[in-house]
C-alpha cells in the first residue's frame, strides 16, 4: 500500500490542527517512554512510528478533537484557531476602544445611561466621510488607517482584505463596505482624537472595527444592518461569533468572537 493512500487530507496539510498535533506528539512520548522501559528498542520504535501515523493521519488517537477540547485550555486553542475570526494580535493593542470614542465624543452615553450610541455630530460626519470613499480597497487603507513604520502586509480574497504584521492579524475586513466605513471613521478620528496619529495600526484597527458595531445602515447601499450570533465548530472547539451584515446587498460588516470586551461597547 502506498504511504499516500494512508493520507487522512482532512486532518493534514492545511487542514491540520495544531492543538490536537501537540496533544498527540504528547501522548506519542508518553507511551514511547512506556515502551522503553520493557524494551529500549521499542521505545524510539514506537516514537517513530506514532510520528509517522500523526504526520499521515493528524492524530494517532481517534476522538483526539474531544480530547483536546476537554483538556486544553479555551485560551491556548483560540490561539491556533485558524478559523476564528478577528484573531488580531493582543499584544499590539494597549488602548481601550471604548474610552478612545468616549475621549473624543464619538460615541456616547445614552439617555438612560445603560448602553452607547454614536454622537450625531460624529454620525453626520462619518456618515457623509462615507459618501466621499469612492474607491475602498487596500490603497485606501494604506493612506488612511496606517502611519509609518508599519511593515504590513496585505491580502486581498474577493472584497475582503486581512492585514498581517509580523505574521499576525492586525485587521480585517470583509467587505468594502466595511472598509468604505473605516477609511470614512479614520478620517474623522485623526482630527477627533489628539492620540490617533501616536497609535499603532492593530490599535487604530481595533477601534474602527468597535465603532463598526454602532452603524445601522450599510455604508454601501444605506440598507438596514443585521445583527446576528452563531456559534462556530472547528477541529477542537466551538465559539460564539457575532457577525453583522447588510439586509440588501448582503455585505459583511464584521465577524468576531464574542467577548466581553465587545459586550461593553456592543
Ligand atoms: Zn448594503
Amino acid at each position: 500500500m502506498s504511504v499516500q493512500r494512508l493520507r487522512q487530507p482532512e486532518y493534514t496539510g492545511k487542514n491540520r490542527c495544531t492543538p490536537c498535533t501537540i496533544v498527540n506528539t504528547a501522548i506519542a512520548i508518553f507511551i514511547s517512554v512506556l515502551a522503553s522501559i520493557i524494551s529500549p528498542v521499542l521505545g524510539p520504535t514506537v516514537f517513530l512510528a506514532s510520528m509517522l501515523t500523526i504526520y499521515l493521519r493528524g492524530y494517532l488517537v481517534p476522538g483526539t478533537p474531544k480530547l483536546t477540547k476537554r483538556y486544553v485550555p479555551d485560551g491556548v486553542l483560540r490561539w491556533f484557531d485558524k478559523e476564528a475570526p478577528n484573531r488580531s494580535s493582543d499584544t499590539e493593542v494597549r488602548v481601550n476602544p471604548e474610552a478612545v470614542l468616549l475621549e473624543c465624543n464619538a460615541v456616547e452615553p445614552t439617555e438612560d445611561g445603560t448602553d452607547l450610541e454614536l454622537s450625531s455630530s460624529f454620525e453626520q460626519s462619518w456618515r457623509s466621510g462615507m459618501q466621499s470613499v469612492t474607491n475602498p480597497g487596500i490603497n485606501e487603507i494604506r493612506s488612511t488607517i496606517s502611519g509609518v513604520n508599519n511593515h504590513l502586509n496585505f491580502e486581498q480574497s474577493g472584497d475582503s482584505v486581512i492585514a498581517h504584521k509580523n505574521g499576525e492579524v492586525v485587521g480585517q475586513w470583509d467587505s468594502t463596505a466595511a472598509i468604505t466605513a473605516d477609511v470614512a471613521a479614520a478620517n474623522e478620528l485623526v482630527q477627533r482624537s489628539p492620540s490617533w496619529k501616536k497609535m499603532t495600526f492593530a490599535e487604530k484597527a481595533r477601534i474602527l472595527m468597535s465603532l463598526r458595531v454602532f452603524l445601522e445602515k450599510c455604508p454601501a447601499c444605506e440598507g438596514d444592518i443585521r445583527l446576528e450570533d452563531d456559534v462556530v465548530e472547528s477541529c477542537c472547539r466551538s465559539y460564539d461569533v457575532i457577525a453583522a451584515s447588510c439586509t440588501a446587498c448582503d455585505s459583511q460588516l464584521f465577524e468576531t468572537e464574542w467577548n466581553e470586551e465587545l459586550e461593553a461597547t456592543a
